[in-house]
């Protein structure tokens, strides 16, 4: 039986980077395209290629990286079986997140993974993590997914967890798909491409996340709306409920002005639901949205995604409590 075909594609992070001193800081190395030598091994059981789209911290991504991601695996779609994304584990969850957006209808399995350790060091988790994302990407599994520790995590659903732990990331709103221990454990349906696959394109930067915390004024509201956000995400309390004085108005005055204000919570698990309180209440009839069980990451992404798509405010807002990559559904 021939090697199924993966091509893993660099973007940076952890995984290949070097310390420059000791203890100093960590930076992209310049033998990032060497990390394969470290996984030589596994040529015995997939036929790897590797491509470098980049070679940066994950806090320097942007919205044009996930899309050059995106259109890089459409690009390629045809010539291998899976793709293994390296990346940062910082904003991998915003990546993974916004390719599920890019990529509607994939057909075949987008896994992304990364490092808590350098893939040179003895202790690294690099090498784990590279060896279980690539046999993920073998797996009839298609969907963009990251995989950490010992899971295979639907990518727009997961959330870095850990600054320490080798589990760093965790999906709360939904079983893994896999976990890998001495045996493969399928723990979760994977979901199925529901027509043909089309790539996207578009994202909107003028957005913000807003964290609430007692005392906040509504005026810093009413502040991103004047600096041009035509999309808030408002971290709000447990079911995403929201103070009752002044912040209703706030969401008000924004929506009217065509702003879109998205309500998530500060739990990290659970479901928002807007009407549960009286303050959450108010602010879904001042034209608040509810993330549900999005992740922050995910609604952040879809809200920057559809308010690139040149969508009236009717059919965004119809469209953002859609499922459309399996943010909001099993
Ligand atoms: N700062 C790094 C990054 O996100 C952290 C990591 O890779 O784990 O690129």
């Amino acid at each position: 039986m021939s090697h199924k075909r993966l091509l893993f594609l660099h973007t940076g992070g952890t995984l290949g980077m070097t310390s420059r001193g000791d203890p100093g800081p960590l930076a992209p190395s310049a033998y990032a395209e060497d990390v394969l030598p470290f996984v030589r091994g596994l040529e015995e059981l997939v036929h790897i290629e590797g491509e470098v789209l980049c070679n940066l911290d994950s806090s320097d991504l942007l919205p044009r990286h996930w899309e050059g991601l995106a259109g890089l695996i459409a690009a390629r779609l045809d010539d291998y079986d899976g793709f293994v994304v390296l990346h940062g584990t910082d904003t991998m969850a915003y990546t993974a997140s916004a390719l599920s957006y890019l990529l509607d209808g994939l057909p075949k399995p987008v896994v992304l993974t990364g490092a808590q350790r350098p893939i040179a060091e003895l202790r690294t988790d690099a090498r784990n993590n590279l060896i279980h994302a690539s046999i993920s990407a073998t797996m009839d599994v298609p969907e963009v997914t990251v995989w950490f520790n010992d899971e295979l995590l639907r990518g727009n659903r997961c959330t870095k967890v850990s600054v320490q732990s080798y589990a760093a990331f965790a999906s709360p709103n939904l079983p893994p798909l896999v976990r890998m221990g001495a045996d493969v454990m399928p723990q979760h349906t994977p979901r199925r491409p529901t027509g043909p696959f089309r790539l996207r394109a578009g994202f909107c930067e003028d957005v913000a996340v807003l964290w609430l915390f007692p005392g906040a004024s509504p005026r810093l509201l009413d502040l991103m709306v004047e600096s041009g956000a035509r999309g808030v995400v408002l971290v709000a309390f447990g079911a995403g409920n929201v103070p009752l004085r002044g912040w209703p108005e706030a969401i008000g005055r924004a929506t009217a002005r065509g702003v879109q204000v998205v309500v998530n919570t500060q739990c990290v698990d659970g479901a928002v639901e807007l009407g549960r309180y009286e303050g959450s209440a108010a602010a879904e009839a001042n034209g608040a949205m509810s993330a549900g069980p999005m992740t922050i990451e995910a609604s952040l992404t879809k809200l920057m995604f559809l308010l690139g798509q040149g969508l009236s405010p009717e059919a965004l807002r119809a469209r953002f409590a859609e499922d459309l990559a399996g943010e909001l559904l099993p």
